[in-house]
């Protein structure tokens, strides 16, 4: 089952070569994707669902949405990154550059042990633009990875 969020967030890729190292904005678009069997326990309020879709929107409101709705997201380092945190506050300071694809990595870990035991986190799908997105499936993962 997948659940579609959206969040506007403003990044800067410090040092790259293209329009990108600008501070700008996206309109982003997360997918989650959780894997499970559907509860066939009619006692259970929850009977027919892998998981409610309550719960999940619960779930990445808390650790992402509220998180990074709004905020500007910058490499530790680039210029002024100290100035401009310590002035807007909502700021995400990263040890990596703020590409789509360590964005994305950076929500997998966040929900890796924040889901319910009973489901599995399948995928997410990160949209930047109507055109450009990163995807990451569990399945490509080697035990190094995990
Ligand atoms: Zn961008």
């Amino acid at each position: 089952m997948t659940k579609r969020f959206d969040f506007e967030a403003a990044h800067s890729l410090a040092g790259y070569d293209g329009a990108c190292r600008y501070i700008h904005g996206h309109s982003y678009i997360l997918h989650v994707t959780v894997t499970g069997t559907p509860s066939t326990d009619i006692t259970d309020p929850k009977t027919g669902m892998v998981m409610d879709f309550g719960i999940l929107k619960q779930i990445i409101k808390e650790n992402i949405i509220d998180r990074f709705d709004h905020c500007v997201m910058l490499r530790k380092g680039s210029p002024l990154s100290c100035e401009i945190k310590n002035e807007y506050h909502r700021v995400e300071l990263f040890d990596f550059q703020p590409t789509c694809e360590n964005i994305l990595l950076y929500f997998v870990e966040i929900l890796k042990n924040r889901l319910p035991v009973t489901v599995s986190l399948h995928s997410l799908k990160l949209s930047e633009t109507n055109s450009s997105f990163a995807e990451w499936y569990l399945s490509d993962q080697t035990c190094d990875d995990m």
